[in-house]
């Protein structure tokens, strides 16, 4: 028996509405398929201003050229994330100041913030690691106080909430992510959500390559013009299709993610008891996704073995993200402060096996390896 880390869910009108896309004779994006999209996301969590875009860097792209981010600026990042969340404001010239994570948890400590703080901060930008949210109201609070902009990567964050506001809709700007690897998949895809009114209108050009042809075809403008920077953030019909079959299908892809959430941690709660390892687990203000289950190991050594353990009973759980200030390409960048935390979730932590179609037996027999891991 082998089980994948990630196995992609279909909901079965996939291809259905690839067909229909392609029979509308527009495969182009902007069309009736990214339309729908919009409209699910403003019914089910009101947001009133979505883009899809061909990714979350995309998207996380787009807020950068939206805050104006230049080489005058420091944004604030944490250290334990993918690269994505780093480079949109890298790639403008900026300088990242990393920070740490909470003790206990993946997520940036919201209380150790304000120190990072300079005359040239603009932007804090958040992961919500495994959905969970961030202390929100500690961090809109802080960039309140110092005039800066939030920006939410949430790409593992869909439906899920803080307080019980969906997170992508709480800073200025969110972005989320469609890749295969996420809840909801479109293969390659993501969104960027505008919370702040001040950058509808100019993410719409950003949006269309640089243009205001969005303006154009509502009949507002008479000719569309280069107005702006922009790229092509735009994703096809094809992939919005797609997305769209998986949106019909949210209630009960999260209900499964979440129910396999709840098993493992239920069934693994006595060896955490024991301190074996510890939960990535969501504070209280928070709820969860199921778009990973974590467990933090003791050390570096242990977790390795772990994972050797449990691929030679054919089980592929992995783990992930290098400490960025610890990164080849920015080490050298940093400013030389250790992050412990961060390093130490690099180091221990592990991922176990998570998606719609795992069954019973598969769920069974990984929580039965881990216990005799142990023993
Ligand atoms: C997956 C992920 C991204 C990148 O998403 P893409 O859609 O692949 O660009 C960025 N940030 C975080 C935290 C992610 O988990």
């Amino acid at each position: 028996m082998m089980i994948p880390f990630n196995r992609p869910y279909l909901s079965g009108k996939e291809k259905e509405y690839l067909t229909k896309s392609i029979e509308l004779g527009k495969t182009s994006g902007n069309g009736y398929f990214t339309r729908k999209c919009h409209t699910f996301f403003k019914q089910h969590y009101g947001f009133n201003h979505c883009f899809l875009t061909t990714s979350c860097t995309d998207a996380l792209e787009m807020a950068s050229i939206l805050i104006d981010c230049g080489p005058d600026d420091e944004i604030i990042v944490p250290s334990y994330t993918f690269t994505s969340t780093a480079n949109p404001f890298v790639m403008r010239g900026a300088k990242v100041v990393f920070a740490d994570s909470s003790a206990n948890h993946p997520n940036v400590d919201a209380k150790q913030l304000k120190k990072l703080i300079t005359p040239k901060t603009k932007a804090i930008v958040v992961v919500h690691y495994a959905g969970m949210s961030c202390d929100m109201d500690a961090i809109m609070h802080l960039a309140d106080q110092h005039g800066l902009y939030v920006i939410e990567d949430a790409a593992q964050a869909i439906d899920s909430f803080f307080k019980g506001r969906p997170l992508g809709g709480i800073g200025h700007l969110g972005a989320f992510s469609f890749h295969e690897t996420k809840n909801i998949i479109s293969g390659e895809g993501g969104m960027l959500v505008v919370n702040d009114e001040r950058f509808k209108q100019r993410a719409e050009v950003i949006w269309e390559k640089g243009t205001n042809r969005a303006a154009f075809f509502r009949g507002e403008v008479d000719k569309y013009n280069w107005v702006d920077i922009g790229s092509s953030f735009l994703p096809s019909e094809i992939t919005a299709a797609f997305l769209f079959a998986q949106l019909e299908n949210l209630t009960s892809i999260q209900d499964k993610r979440k129910k396999i959430w709840q098993q493992y941690y239920k069934t693994l709660l006595p060896l955490s008891r024991q301190g074996y390892f510890n939960f990535v687990e969501p504070e209280s203000y928070a709820t969860c996704n199921g778009h990973l289950f974590a467990l933090v190991c003791r050390s570096l050594a242990e977790r390795d073995r772990l994972l050797t353990y449990l691929k030679q009973h054919g089980i592929y759980a992995v783990f992930h993200y290098q400490s960025l200030h610890q990164s080849p390409f920015y080490r050298g960048k940093h400013d030389g402060r250790g992050l412990p935390n961060a390093d130490r979730f690099s180091d221990c932590l592990i991922r176990l096996p998570l998606f719609f179609e795992l069954t019973d037996n598969e769920y069974n027999y990984i929580t039965e390896m881990i216990g005799e891991f142990y023993d």
